[in-house]
């Protein structure tokens, strides 16, 4: 299972294995799009793909931090009932949990609603477990946030600052609040307590990542590559050129809310177990990446030049000032 190997940090391929698996199961997805959209314009309706990420609402203040999409798939699929919401706040499935890829299509197409996945059928079973894998503590505290679509409500976990998953998904900063554990993220800073210190991490963090050594991975996936690609590039639209240039470019290092999550509390609490076992990363200054036990992985990084040291690490915040 490659969202295993993953989380347990298996080197060479562990981190590579999962994020080309996910790209092309998204791109499955949205291929899946266009011919569903392709089949309602043949029966004479409207109809359009929806592309599943990196398309926001740049017309919303703020749209930078909150990457408000065009049309939340999210939203759709907890509404029509095609999946429920989490408390981690990712859609999924009795049997499968958190591990699916959504994908839809608007459409003039008349097609009769469905309702929500009733709250005692949904795959989540509210171990928190989510919470404990998300480095930064996203969705940390213990207050819900609610939202209510077509007059059902549906409740997940508040979301604290959504800067500190762009710090760890974006792959800035990896080790954990614990210092045990870390995701794929070389960065090593300290646990942020207040928004003006993420604020500032995210600042620190973006600089510093600028200069890290190449890793020489392999990265993304390249769709002039794919069989369909004429269908597929069509389908993009205007953004074409942006959208292919970002699948080629995404690197993966966390995802850890959604990929701990199987649909069974024994997988999911092995994945938990495997996680925050799975050692701390470090890249040497060749750019190479290595996976440490924690301790192993605190006493190399404090041997490293203090150069090197201060593209991963740097206090801020009350310490910074003293
Ligand atoms: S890990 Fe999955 S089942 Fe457990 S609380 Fe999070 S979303 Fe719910
Ligand atoms: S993707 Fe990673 S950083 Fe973002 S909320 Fe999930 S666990 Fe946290």
């Amino acid at each position: 299972m490659k969202a295993r190997a993953f989380l347990q940090k298996d080197l060479p391929n562990g981190r590579r294995g999962h994020e080309e698996d996910n790209i092309l199961t998204n791109i499955k997805s949205y291929q899946i799009a266009i011919k569903t959209a392709v089949f309602l314009q043949e029966m004479g309706f409207k109809a359009k793909p929806i592309f599943p990420n990196f398309k926001y609402r740049e017309d919303v203040p703020g749209w930078e931090v909150n990457m408000i999409p065009e049309l939340s798939l999210k939203l759709i699929a907890i509404r029509s009932g095609t999946g429920s919401l989490g408390f981690s706040g990712n859609v999924g499935l009795k049997g499968y949990g958190a591990l699916i890829i959504l994908g839809g299509v608007v459409t003039s197409a008349k097609l009769t609603p469905t309702d929500p996945i009733p709250n005692e059928d949904s795959f989540c079973i509210e171990c928190k477990l989510c919470q404990k894998v998300c480095a930064l503590r996203m969705f940390g505290s213990d207050e819900v946030d609610s939202m209510t679509i077509g007059g059902y409500t549906f409740n997940c976990a508040k979301r604290v600052n959504l800067a500190r998953c762009q710090i760890v998904c974006g792959g800035l900063s990896g080790l954990d609040k614990s210092r045990k554990w870390s995701t794929w993220s070389p960065g090593r800073y300290p646990f942020p307590e207040t928004d003006k210190e993420v604020m500032k991490l995210l600042a620190i963090s973006i600089n510093n990542a600028l200069k890290w050594p190449e890793t020489g991975d392999e990265i993304g996936v390249d769709v002039t590559e794919l069989d369909d690609y004429d269908s597929f590039l069509n389908a993009l639209g205007d953004d074409k050129e942006k959208l292919v240039q970002m699948i080629k470019e995404t690197k993966l290092t966390c995802g850890n809310c959604q990929l701990i999550c199987w649909g069974d509390p024994k997988e999911t609490a092995e994945n938990y177990r495997i996680l925050t076992n799975s050692g701390c990363v470090l890249q040497k200054e060749n750019g190479e990446i290595i996976v440490l036990p924690p301790e192993d992985a605190d006493k190399l990084f404090s041997k490293m030049p203090l150069k090197h040291q201060k593209l991963y690490y740097k206090e801020f915040g009350r310490k910074s000032k003293k």
